[in-house]
């Protein structure tokens, strides 16, 4: 018989502020959580930031992709939660965060996705199967 699936890197499943929020709720909130900068440039960015609430870790990768073509640019914004070591291991490698790791971590979490393309915006949950746009 299957166990159950633990959600180990949650602290807890359902807060009220961040994991059980509906997604546009949850990405509000995680712009007033207090977070750690690791990258900050012109077109990528990547933040740890932690729940006010629960204290939960985020990891928060932004990249621009400009259109050359005329029409809007395009945002992608991934976050991704972490443990506490997942997240000060990141912390660690300052502006040298791994990517891959990263992508590694997010292959089997809910992760929480913000795009802004043709003018549209979309936030949703997303299950596993994190990529990261560099660019
Ligand atoms: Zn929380």
């Amino acid at each position: 018989m299957d166990e159950p699936k633990k959600i180990h890197y949650l602290k807890i499943e359902d807060c009220s502020r961040c994991t059980g929020a509906d997604p546009k709720q949850m990405y509000e909130a995680l712009l007033n959580f207090s977070g750690v900068e690791l990258i900050f440039e012109s077109h990528f960015s990547v933040h740890v930031f932690m729940c006010s609430d629960c204290t939960q870790r985020w990891i928060c990768v932004w990249t621009e992709i400009i259109e050359w073509e005329g029409g809007h640019d395009s945002l992608y914004t991934s976050i991704l939660p972490v443990t506490d070591p997942e997240a000060e291991e990141l912390i660690a490698q300052r502006n040298e965060v791994s990517m891959n790791k990263v992508e590694e971590l997010g292959q089997s979490r809910r992760w929480l996705q913000r795009d802004y393309c043709n003018g549209e915006i979309r936030v949703r949950w997303m299950d596993g199967d994190l990529r990261i746009l560099e660019v």
